[in-house]
């Protein structure tokens, strides 16, 4: 019998872990690609022989990949060698004080007695109970929602009493910690959704457990060598990558998606998989008048995530001590969250983060020199913030900052430097409003109420990558190109044992 075809329309994480998935599964995998190289967010940026990770740093939760590796008979640890960061990253506040944070927990109650005495202790609290949160919050992380009624499941009914889905994280927090900067210590990873830790809702407190239960890896080549990896074993699995392809266009029969075209090929087959930026690709690719409940209007009534400016620096030197991951909260950090989040403006005291990788490894750049990521979050696109006209005082306010980690004399050490700003996230990275993490995950754009991962208003359809259920981070990407391939795989016949199998 003739296997089955599938066309992926994008290499980024979700697009390469389903790849590999439908192929272990024997179908005819193609995967198109508009840029000139794979990997979308999770791509690397090359510089005069500097590399540079282009959005992800923190590679969290392996276990999700583990088991998709694994169940293509594959080991990720050998495939992309990693390392655990101890210390995990540096806090400091803008306020007054510096935590190094790390998955010791006598080492962390030692530094928060300096730092917060009353509470020393909690952080076991906290750990133990979203050990128990994370246990109850798998199934439904793993499995996919496509109707209201998926909320009366057991699982999630079982689940319901440990999330409090209407407390916001900060308010999670604060039930743990007195000291408002453990508070953000432990809340601030809500940004990695692109949100601010006061509007996330509390079960996202499973964020910060992860990082010290289950590590901050760093793997080496950075989190883009993992994307490549991947895509290197699709094809030895037989999957045909096409690079430097945009769709451009879809053929659309009763309903039912039958190919895409691209300036070069037209590719027609039993399923797709889009993995592209789900705004951005809808309003492009699928005719409004076709959408009921993700027309061009109700898309831009969404609430979306926060962007980031972005500055890639190869320097002379390295900043031996500088952890491999620092984040400077700004002292005016309630403002700076508003500024990013309802007043859509630039904040003049913002919060910056600035990975220090060569710390680790030194592979990602030439002898006598390193890489800085430094990463603002700044509002999306919005009419009230002109980057042709604000992007250079931006860059010179974020250098300024960096005095406050100790970089106060980057600017004389720069050799190379790229920037991206949010119209470049939109225009480059074809990402709807520059949202880099994709639709806000609050209650009502989350579960079923974010785009399905058997896509409702197009047959033949799956969605992977940030914009579907469970959401944008790579642990959860994984977990949708594993949701989408089992439910592409059984409505083509085909059997999933195999991601069972792998399942630990
Ligand atoms: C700055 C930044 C920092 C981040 N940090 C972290 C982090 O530390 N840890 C973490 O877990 N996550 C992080 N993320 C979030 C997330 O993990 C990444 O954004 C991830 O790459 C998103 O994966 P994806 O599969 O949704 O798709 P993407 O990476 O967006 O890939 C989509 C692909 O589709 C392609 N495409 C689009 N349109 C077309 C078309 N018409 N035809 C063909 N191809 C098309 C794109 O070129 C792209 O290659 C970060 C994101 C950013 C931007």
């Amino acid at each position: 019998m003739k296997n089955k075809t599938v066309t992926i329309v994008g290499a980024g994480p979700g697009g390469l872990a389903t790849a590999m998935q439908l192929a272990q599964a024997g179908c005819d995998v193609t995967l198109v690609e508009r840029r000139d190289r794979v990997g979308g967010r999770t791509s690397a940026i090359e510089i005069d022989g500097f590399r540079f990770d282009c959005g992800p740093t923190f590679f969290l939760y392996p276990r999700v990949l583990s088991e998709i590796f694994a169940s293509t008979g594959r080991d990720l640890m050998d495939e992309v060698p990693m390392e655990r960061l101890d210390p995990q990253y540096r806090l400091t506040f803008g306020g007054g004080g510096q935590l190094d944070c790390c998955p010791d927990m006598d080492e962390m109650d030692r530094q928060i007695a300096n730092f917060a005495p009353a509470d020393v202790g909690q952080l076991r609290k906290y750990m133990d109970a979203n050990r128990l949160k994370l246990e109850k919050f798998r199934p439904i992380l793993e499995s996919p929602f496509s109707s209201p009624l998926d909320l009366l499941r057991r699982d999630v009914l079982a689940a319901a009493s440990k999330l409090h889905p209407f407390r916001s994280l900060g308010k999670e927090l604060e039930r743990y910690f007195s000291d408002p900067r453990l508070v953000i210590a432990f809340a601030f990873q809500a940004k990695y959704l692109g949100m601010s830790p006061f509007n996330c809702p509390s079960l996202f407190s499973i964020l910060s457990f992860l990082e010290y239960e289950h590590g901050v890896f760093h793997p080496i080549g950075g989190c883009s060598r993992v994307s490549e990896r991947m895509a290197e074993i699709a094809q030895e699995m037989g999957v045909k990558i096409r690079l430097d392809e945009p769709v451009e266009s879809i053929e659309i029969e009763d309903g039912r998606l039958t190919a895409v075209r691209t300036a070069e090929n037209r590719y027609a087959s039993d399923a797709f998989v889009i993995n592209a930026d789900f705004a951005d690709w809808m309003s492009k690719m699928v005719p409004d008048d076709l959408r009921r409940r993700w027309t061009d209007k109700e898309l831009a009534k969404k609430k979306f995530s926060c962007s980031t400016f972005m500055l890639y620096l190869g320097i002379d030197g390295l900043y031996e001590d500088l952890p491999h991951h620092s984040i400077h909260i700004s002292e005016t950090y309630d403002q700076n969250l508003r500024d990013i989040e309802s007043d859509h403006v630039l904040s003049t005291d913002p919060s910056v983060y600035v990975q220090n990788a060569c710390v680790t490894d030194p592979t990602l750049a030439p002898p006598g020199s390193s890489t800085l990521y430094i990463l603002v979050p700044v509002t999306h696109q919005h009419e009230n913030v002109d980057w042709s006209v604000e992007a250079d005082a931006f860059r010179e306010k974020t250098l300024d900052q960096l005095a406050e980690i100790g970089l106060g004399d980057v600017r004389e050490r720069i050799r190379v430097e790229h920037r991206i700003t949010p119209d470049d996230w939109q225009n480059g990275y074809s990402i709807y409003k520059g949202a880099t993490f994709n639709l806000a995950h609050n209650l009502g754009q989350m579960l079923h109420r974010r785009p399905n991962n058997r896509f409702e208003e197009l047959d033949g359809v799956y969605l992977v990558g940030g914009g579907t259920h469970p959401g944008s981070g790579l642990p959860v990407i994984y977990e949708s190109s594993r949701i989408s391939s089992r439910l592409l795989l059984e409505d083509l016949g085909i059997p999933t044992d195999f991601l069972d199998a792998a399942k630990t």
